[in-house]
């Protein structure tokens, strides 16, 4: 009997696979291929500066010195370049963004991640006529490349099979909970945004959000930078670039659409000005595991304590996701305690 059998291989559970494997566990991730996987579409951009306002979190300084230790340790272990650093350029598309980012600059806690407004010409050859701020410590994770090689560790240990579980086949004793043939004495569901379908914990309060992206081929050089402008444009060769996302909550689909590619296609040519002569060469849809108040759901059932969730990772997974795998760790093998803002018990009270 294993210690954990982990239900999803996306970022969560491969992420938090790597941390209970690491501190002596026994562990069985199941996956059916990452058929619904939010994090084979993402572009796993990290940023720590988000939104209209641009704010940051709280957490924003632990989610990146976690995120910096774990991106690390795989790199170094798996010889894998996962981790990309690129400076990200916020281009204002209106005057209450450049007030807000004029605002932050006197906020000692921003100076990390803020440079003083630059003026338009230097968004060459993208359009900005308010100028542009420049955002640090961004970047982002080839996450294909991390499914596809931590699927490949996990294989190597015996610690990996692929299928489509059907909740029905989860059958649970006092010793422990089984899924056909395998057996551990503790599951955590890390299955992304087909949660709202899982029996003990689909009542909680995850909202799968639609997202669409675009990978493009172009000739014109393109600076080495992720432009943010609403949308996103981000170099990952000198050929190409992917260029997103939509956020559609109406549909539960993974189905791409014309009428998502048609509108980042128009936006990228208001940003450039012109008809940038591109090529689609991929256009891919995918669920963000969203949760109403954009923070995590962990914990354990309250009823049934060999049961455990590790999602509602939302938008922002690449950057929160190697944080709360080792609080997660922590939480279940030396007893520490979940924050309690990620913690599912603050959606059970009252
Ligand atoms: C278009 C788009 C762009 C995005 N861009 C970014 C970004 O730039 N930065 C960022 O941080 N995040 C981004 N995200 C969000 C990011 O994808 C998520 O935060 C994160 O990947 C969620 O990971 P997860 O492991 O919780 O879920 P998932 O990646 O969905 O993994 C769940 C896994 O479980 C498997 N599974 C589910 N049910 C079963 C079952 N019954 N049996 C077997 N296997 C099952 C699925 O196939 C999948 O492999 C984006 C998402 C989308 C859709």
């Amino acid at each position: 009997m294993k210690d954990y059998l982990i239900l999803g291989q996306g970022l969560a559970g491969s992420l938090l696979a790597w941390e209970l494997i690491h501190s002596g566990k026994s562990v069985i991730v199941i996956d059916n291929g990452h058929i619904t996987a939010s994090s084979w579409v993402a572009a796993g951009l990290l940023n720590p500066i988000t939104g209209m306002r641009m704010v940051k979190s709280v957490h924003t300084e632990a989610w990146l010195a976690a995120a910096d230790v774990l991106y690390s340790q795989l790199e170094e272990a798996l010889s894998v370049h996962i981790r990309h650093e690129l400076p990200m350029w916020r281009i204002f598309t209106n005057t209450k963004q450049q007030q807000a980012w004029q605002e932050r600059l006197d906020e000692a806690d921003y100076a990390p991640y803020l440079s003083e407004i630059k003026p338009a010409e230097q968004a060459q050859p993208y359009h900005a006529e308010l100028g542009l701020g420049e955002v640090a410590q961004t970047g982002y994770i080839d996450t294909k490349l991390l499914l596809t090689t931590m699927k490949d560790w996990l294989k190597q240990r015996q610690s990996y099979q692929q299928m489509d579980c059907d909740y029905s086949s989860i059958v649970m004793d006092k010793d422990g909970v089984g899924i056909g043939d395998i057996n551990a004495r503790r599951l955590i569901f890390c299955e992304g945004s087909r949660a709202v379908e899982n029996p003990w914990f689909g009542d909680l309060p995850l909202t799968p959000v639609k997202g669409e992206i675009l990978t493009l081929e172009h000739q014109q050089a393109l600076p080495n930078v992720i432009a943010n402008f609403g949308k996103w444009v981000l170099p990952v060769s000198p050929q190409q670039f992917k260029l997103g996302a939509t956020y559609d909550w109406e549909h539960r689909d993974q189905v791409p659409t014309e009428k998502a590619k048609t509108h980042l296609l128009d936006e990228l040519d208001k940003f450039t000005g012109s008809k940038l002569p591109v090529k689609v060469v991929e256009h891919e849809a995918g669920l963000r595991p969203n949760s109403r108040d954009r923070l995590p759901l962990i914990g354990g059932h309250p009823n049934q304590d060999r049961l455990w969730i590790f999602n509602g990772f939302g938008s922002r997974g690449s950057l929160m996701i190697p944080y709360y795998a080792r609080q997660l760790r922590r939480h279940l093998l030396e007893g520490e305690l979940l924050d309690a803002d990620c913690d599912l018990a603050r959606w059970r009270q009252s």
